[in-house]
């Protein structure tokens, strides 16, 4: 991306270029700057009043419709997706229908129960509790699900009675802004907000909103938590990864490395929950390493927009460095090396015998790219899958449900699948991890409500004086 602002009071512009054509710019707009992100935040709290007080059925009623018009756009988002974040065709639709089944969920849920009713400790009368929404939640969400991301978060804020304030990633501004135009059709004035931007918006929002929900880096999100603590607002981020899939030695080589190579090579490995580790149990080896690099090369870098395509460009070529230059030092079974053309592409790469203390068994590098491991036993793999200091989730593939379920109670991290990929969650559960991964309440489900409400106690007591 180019034109980040380079301070709060300079009319910079936010630009957004396609990742398979870089001299195609697809988003160049003013950013909002630091006194109209406030401003914006001002307006929300005046909207979320009214939205309120409208009731349960007007909310249901709006998302039901938002749902509707994101739906009849669904083409239009999915190539938008391709074009702006390099999404390819298959997992942008995919990600735009899944966008669409948020909405219909986070739309029933204003008709739930908010609270509970109890008998006092002693006495007559009896106490109530009532959840009740924050006011303004502020998102500040990634580029990689430029749909569903901010939908996962606006659609239960909004479901509980919040307005909402968005501060999408530069690099998928269009897409923000084009969602914005979709929901604003069917929500109120001021109740969904979009603010381009980058950096400086994102901190201006933090210091002017009653909540904050964030996804993003791990490095970004420690900042935005300690800004947001700092206030004493509620905040919650959804951060990075670096996730290991498990093969124990029963497992089918050729089922789990097809799943595995899906999770490394899939989207270009730009998802928080890609497999970046790949720990081969025992036996598990030999044949686990074959087919891996198999299915790995049989995956090419390709346009995102052909629908066949799993793994499409990187979103920047400053993205595209950092996977090459993780893999220059390092033994390879597959890729290390740029595809041919314009776009930021790289080949799905897999290394092996990497040194205690690389960049690669450290840090998230956010690219298709993976290390293969070897565990001595179950313990080995379940102690060298946690000494990362992240914890989102652990793929693991086997037929031994004992194994399974027992011999992986010590996994640290927030999911576990069992013979699938890493990537792909349900969004009607609670997501997120462990360590530098997330930091507060779960995201998604009926849990996110709990973070968009605050509880409130009411004892109820008669206003006379009474025998009973
Ligand atoms: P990023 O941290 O660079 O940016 C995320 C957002 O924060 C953007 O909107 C950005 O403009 C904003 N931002 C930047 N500096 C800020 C500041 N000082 N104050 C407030 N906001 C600021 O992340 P990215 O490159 O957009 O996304 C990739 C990262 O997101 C990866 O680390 C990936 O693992 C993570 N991610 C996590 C999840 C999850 O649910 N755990 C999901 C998707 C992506």
């Amino acid at each position: 991306m180019t034109g980040t602002p380079t301070g709060p009071q300079l009319a910079t512009r936010v630009v957004s270029r396609n990742p398979s054509d870089p001299g195609d710019v697809v988003a160049d707009v003013a950013s909002t700057g630091i006194w109209r992100t406030v401003e914006a935040a001002d307006r929300a709290r005046d909207a979320h009043r009214a939205w309120y007080a409208g009731g349960a059925a007007a909310r249901s009623a709006a998302l039901t419709s938002a749902a509707h018009a994101v739906e009849q756009a669904a083409a239009e988002l999915a190539d938008l997706a391709v074009r702006e974040v390099g999404k390819p065709l298959s997992e942008a639709r995919a990600e735009v229908a899944r966008t669409v089944a948020i909405l219909r969920y986070y739309s029933q849920l204003p008709y739930d129960a908010t609270g509970s009713v109890h008998e006092p400790a002693g006495g007559t009368g009896f106490l109530l509790t009532r959840r009740r929404p924050r006011g303004v939640a502020g998102l500040i969400t990634p580029w990689n699900f430029p749909y569903a991301i901010p939908v996962w978060k606006a659609a239960p804020a909004l479901a509980a009675g919040n307005s909402v304030v968005l501060k999408p990633a530069p690099e998928a501004t269009a897409c923000a802004l084009r969602l914005a135009e979709l929901l604003q059709q069917t929500l109120p004035d001021g109740v969904f907000t979009v603010i381009p931007g980058g950096a400086p918006e994102g901190n201006a929002l933090v210091s002017a909103v009653d909540a904050v929900s964030f996804t993003g880096s791990t490095v970004t999100g420690s900042a935005v938590v300690r800004t947001a603590t700092a206030r004493g607002i509620p905040v919650q981020a959804e951060m990075g990864g670096l996730n290991a899939a498990l093969v124990l030695p029963d497992a089918d080589p050729a089922r789990a490395a097809a799943d595995i190579a899906a999770a490394i090579a899939g989207y270009a490995g730009q998802k928080c929950t890609a497999t970046s580790r790949v720990v081969a149990v025992g036996p598990a080896l030999g044949p686990l390493r074959d087919a891996l690099a198999d299915a790995l090369r049989a995956i090419p870098a390709a346009d995102p927009a052909q629908p066949a395509t799993v793994c499409g460009p990187l979103i920047s070529e400053q993205a595209r460095r950092k996977v090459l230059d993780a893999a220059c030092d390092v033994p390879l079974l597959a890729g290390g090396k740029p595809a041919e053309g314009p776009g930021w592409y790289t080949a799905p790469t897999l290394a092996e015998q990497v040194p205690s203390g690389h960049q690669l068994l450290r840090e998230e590098v956010f690219g298709p790219i993976a290390v293969l491991l070897h565990a001595a036993d179950l313990d080995q793999a379940v102690r060298m899958t946690n000494a990362v200091p992240y914890g989102l989730v652990t793929s693991v593939h086997t037929g031994d449900l004992d194994a399974a379920l027992h011999g992986l109670d010590g996994l640290d991290t927030g999911m576990v699948r069992l013979n699938a990929p890493s990537t792909g969650v349900d969004f009607h559960l609670p997501f997120g991890g462990t360590k530098s991964s997330s930091h507060g309440p779960r995201e998604q489900g009926r849990s996110a409500l709990d973070f968009y409400t605050s509880s409130r106690t009411y004892s109820l007591h008669r206003a006379t004086m009474s025998a009973t």
